[in-house]
């Protein structure tokens, strides 16, 4: 699994389509990668605030601000645009 990828995941995750902890590519990709780690656990900690425990799905102004969050810190931590 390639960074790019990694991204794809997340977008997906921020809308709910899937959850990272139970895809084992995901997790390997991980376990390598420091820059991928770093922007994991953003979004994650972000998404784990704003639901507080509670499993429900998340707004689309909420949804949209995380995406923009989520390609900042990709930039941060790559060095490059997502593409
Ligand atoms: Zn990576």
């Amino acid at each position: 699994m390639k960074c790019e990828e990694m991204l794809a995941v997340l977008n997906d995750y921020v809308d709910g389509g899937i959850d990272p902890a139970v895809c084992r590519e995901f997790e390997q990709h991980m376990a390598g990668c420091n820059p991928c780690q770093v922007v994991v656990d953003n979004i994650r900690k972000t998404i784990t605030l704003y639901q507080a425990g509670r499993p429900y799905e998340l707004p689309a102004p909420f949804r949209n601000r995380l995406h923009e969050s989520l390609r900042r810190r990709w930039k941060e931590t790559h060095g490059s645009n997502p593409k």
